[in-house]
């Protein structure tokens, strides 16, 4: 009794070394082939020498009663268990070739039996390359006797074995129930783990959906964050900007400076958590606007000289000649976007030295042109254990650099992936001490036809303080912004707190520009416009309106080009652009 079960922990302990379904039915049908082989071979033997066929043939099946034996001593001790089933095998190859030649009858039906079981177990427990070495090995002397046998009429002058017609009897039924068996039990392990396999599958599609849902509710949860935050951020930025213009004092200035630093620094933060996350999400697309490549880089060049000339680094625009005429379609956003961060982090990263942007024509065909880009510095450089997941947000986030720089970590990840998102890489090269140069190649179509002029500059011909303005915004802290800035340039706005509001007054005064907020209480900024431009009596000139939001994605994915807003600020926003902007949109 306790020896079965020792046999039988042996044997499971062997089973669960295998964690895979189909290989604990390959050791399965070891396992049993090598028993019911052991119990043919012991009954034959037994027979032979009460039936008195030989020696020859008693001393054939007790050496292959041994070898079975020791197959299976073998499996149950000895790691790993393919070494049994080659032991096994190799038991049948011998079988088979010495049947073949000693055995009178030649190949018998049994042979053939003996070598489809070997073919069948060669492919089932060792797997398909020992399969196809053992079906070979046995198919051989088949073969061999076949052709000379069937073919030549000649006979093997070793024949001398001669099985007694009902012993092969009964080997014949034994090994089609073995070769039956072992295609059941494989089949039946085949059909479990296809069940299994789809169980899984079944799991994986849940885990991967309630992934999906989480991460889309991060997103969620992020962007609202960030407009929530954006809001009362926006306040705190205008109204530095209001103090900062109201008050003169120097070390007044400096604490207004500083706080005005840190809130721009926030509103960074929290933007590039947004475009982070909208990547992320796959949201952002690139729009298609005419522009003129030169202006843009000399518009980069303008934000951030002063600031390179206050940290006393030489700060260089390289233009190309051929750059000079170009203008071509591209999103001019995100490509401002990608050149502000890369100066930005270069001039952030050089305490001395020098920073230089570069832009010059790589190829250029009739209708396509190629820009390489390049923002290079002299400054600290990037440690060589950094570079290699620079652009890894999650890894490089918050690293002891990007703390004592006031750095968010995310910047280099937007960059790279608007990048990429134009179908191109973003490179760089950094040697810690020397500096670092970020390179990238970006292709355009011409623009042939002439565009205007960069509408920032034209020429103004009304003055500011003439124009009628009325704000629609429910955010009392915005409106006590708005009309604090716009009073700095004598203007003095009507205000309607929502939508509706803002309808009913354009019905009762005429007004040059509306300040329309879009998320607003009773009716909407979108649907404000639609019914205010709509109203407009034929011939007349219509109201301006300008929606101010502090939502990124409305702006991205609504504002631009629609059909009833003339023109979008994003909140916070810098006075100076305001004005330059309503200057524009109310020219006659
Ligand atoms: P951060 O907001 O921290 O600047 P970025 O993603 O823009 O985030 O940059 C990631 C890190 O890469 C920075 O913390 C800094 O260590 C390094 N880095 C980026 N640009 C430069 C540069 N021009 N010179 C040196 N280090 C840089």
């Amino acid at each position: 009794m306790k020896i079965s079960r020792y046999f039988r922990d042996q044997y499971q302990q062997v089973l669960d070394r295998e964690p895979e379904m189909l290989t604990k039915a390959r050791i399965r049908i070891l396992a049993q082939a090598i028993l019911a082989f052991i119990f043919l071979f012991s009954l034959m033997f037994i027979y032979s020498a009460v039936a008195n066929w030989g020696t020859l043939i008693a001393v054939r099946l007790g050496i292959f009663l041994l070898l079975f034996i020791s197959a299976f001593v073998l499996f149950l001790f000895k790691q790993p268990w393919t070494l049994a089933g080659h032991l096994f095998l190799a038991c049948f190859t011998i079988l088979i070739w010495s049947g073949a030649l000693l055995s009178r009858q030649g190949v018998t039906l049994v042979t053939v039996q003996y070598t489809l079981l070997i073919i069948t177990g060669g492919y089932y427990i060792l797997g398909a390359r020992w399969g196809l070495i053992y079906s070979l090995a046995n198919l051989f002397p088949v073969i061999v006797l076949v052709i000379t046998e069937y073919l030549f009429d000649y006979h093997f002058p070793t024949q001398q074995i001669t099985t007694k017609p009902y012993a092969f009897v009964f080997v014949l039924v034994f090994n089609f129930v073995l070769l039956v068996f072992i295609h059941y039990h494989f089949f039946r392990a085949f059909r479990k783990t296809n069940k299994q396999e789809q169980l899984l599958k079944a799991d994986l599609q849940a885990a991967l959906a309630e992934a999906q849902e989480l991460a889309a509710a991060k997103t969620n949860f992020l962007s609202t964050m960030s407009h929530e935050l954006r809001t009362p951020l926006n306040a705190v930025i205008g109204m530095t900007n209001i103090l900062a213009f109201e008050n003169k004092q120097p070390e007044q200035k400096e604490n207004l400076d500083i706080l005005r630093f840190s809130a721009e620094n926030l509103m960074a933060i929290i933007n590039d958590i947004l475009d982070f996350n909208k990547m992320d999400a796959g949201q952002i697309q690139l729009e298609k606007n005419d522009f003129k490549l030169d202006d843009l880089l000399k518009n980069v060049y303008g934000a951030f000289r002063s600031k390179a000339a206050s940290k006393n680094v030489d700060f260089f625009y390289l233009p190309d000649p051929e750059l000079l005429s170009l203008t071509v379609t591209g999103d001019q956003g995100r490509l401002t976007q990608i050149l502000f961060n890369l100066v930005e982090n270069a001039l952030k990263y050089t305490p001395a030295g020098y920073v230089r942007l570069q832009a010059r024509v790589g190829s250029k065909t009739q209708d396509q042109v190629r820009i390489l880009f390049r923002v290079e510095d002299s400054g600290i450089g990037i440690p060589q254990d950094r570079q290699e997941n620079i652009f890894d947000p999650f890894v490089q986030v918050l690293t002891k650099t990007s703390r004592q720089y006031h750095g968010t970590g995310l910047g280099l990840t937007i960059v790279s992936r608007l990048v990429a998102l134009h179908g191109d890489v973003l490179t760089f090269a950094s040697e810690e001490g020397q500096g670092t140069t970020f390179s990238f190649g970006l292709s355009f179509p011409i623009v042939h036809h002439k565009i205007l002029p960069n509408a920032v500059s034209a020429p103004s011909e009304k003055t500011i303080d003439t124009l009628r303005v009325l704000i629609a915004e429910d955010n009392a802290i915005n409106v006590l912004v708005l009309k604090k800035i716009l009073k700095n340039w004598n203007i003095l706005p009507d205000v309607a707190f929502n939508g509706q509001e803002a309808v009913e007054a354009c019905q009762q005064k005429e007004y040059d520009v509306v300040l329309m907020d879009i998320n607003m209480p009773v009716m909407d900024g979108f649907e404000a416009a639609k019914l205010i431009k709509e109203a407009t009596p034929p011939g007349k000139m219509p109201v301006r309106i300008m929606a101010v939001t502090a939502s990124v994605s409305a702006a991205d994915e609504q504002l631009g080009g629609h059909r009833y807003l003339d023109d979008y600020m994003l909140k916070p926003f810098n006075p100076e652009l305001l004005k330059e902007k309503l200057l524009i949109l109310c020219q006659p």
